[in-house]
């Protein structure tokens, strides 16, 4: 087993995952770059430098799964840090603009099929990513998951009628990042007694492939905003790092300081 503490970041092979990879070696960690297709994620690997290593991680495929737990405990021993990035806003390829596919996920006309591809990726690939690591996590002295979620699934401020962002609060993303919310908070119970940390944080709106570069702010300068959509790899960073008394727990995103931690 390595001396260093190890992460692993899904869908790290660009966007928010690269940069959250890059901040995690700065700090001493050897990084796994998560990426369903293997040579981008050693090319992502590559920039990056000798404490990143691409692992082949479809988070929608269990045999993709398995095999980089496996890998893991295998060629490393050891996993110290989850950070479930991986995620889509939609079914479609990049390039799609944010107002289109506003408009396509209305709940009385978003597929059904879009949906299921959404939710299998940012929700049910969250937790069999989780299931998987959490052996590897449990052995680890300080374990922590971070879930890379968004203030589009805050409930509270979705209901709230001054909230200008609500009409792109559709039947797609939005909900998938409520059920991650909620998912969050169900495994940080469950896990509170192991000491395993488990949090979601909300990186701003970013500009990335995810929202066709139509984000204000960039990975490396995230959008420095008076409210809760303001959170960068400082936060995944914030969140590893935090001590038991610190925690707290809620669904509202409020505070200028960074993302909610749930627990
Ligand atoms: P991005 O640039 O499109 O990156 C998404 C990453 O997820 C890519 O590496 C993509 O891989 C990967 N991915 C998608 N499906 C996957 C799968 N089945 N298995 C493994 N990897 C998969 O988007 P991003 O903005 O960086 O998004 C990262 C996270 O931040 C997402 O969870 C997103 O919901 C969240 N977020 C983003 C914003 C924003 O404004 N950008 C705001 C709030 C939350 P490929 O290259 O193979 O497609």
């Amino acid at each position: 087993m390595q001396d260093k503490p190890v992460a692993l970041v899904t869908g790290a092979n660009k966007g928010i995952g690269l940069q959250i990879a890059k901040d995690l070696t700065a700090h001493g960690f050897t990084v796994l770059v998560g990426s369903r297709n293997l040579e981008k994620g050693e090319t992502a690997a590559k920039s990056i430098g000798a404490d990143a290593h691409g692992l082949q991680l479809d988070v929608t495929n269990q045999d993709s799964i398995s095999a980089a737990a496996e890998r893991i405990r295998s060629e490393l021993g050891r996993l110290d840090v989850l950070v479930n990035n991986a995620g889509i806003s939609h079914q479609g390829q990049p390039g799609r603009p944010l107002e289109e596919v506003g408009k396509s996920g209305r709940p009385s006309v978003a597929s059904l099929e879009e949906v299921r591809a959404v939710f299998e990726t940012n929700v049910f690939g969250v937790i069999a990513v989780t299931q998987a690591m959490l052996p590897l996590l449990r052995e680890a002295p300080t374990a922590r998951i971070v879930n890379v979620s968004s203030g589009s699934g805050s409930l509270t401020l979705n209901a709230n009628p001054t909230n200008s962002h609500r009409e792109m609060f559709g039947a797609v993303y939005s909900p998938s990042k409520t059920a991650l919310n909620a998912i969050t908070i169900a495994f940080a119970i469950e896990l509170e007694s192991t000491g395993i940390k488990v949090n979601a944080v909300c990186p701003g709106f970013t500009a990335t492939d995810l929202n066709n570069f139509e984000g204000t702010g960039t990975v490396s300068k995230p959008r420095d905003i008076p409210c809760a959509l303001h959170c960068s790899t400082r936060t995944v960073r914030r969140a590893h790092s935090q001590t038991k008394d610190t925690n707290s727990r809620g669904d509202v995103v409020s505070s200028g300081t960074g993302s909610r931690r749930y627990v």
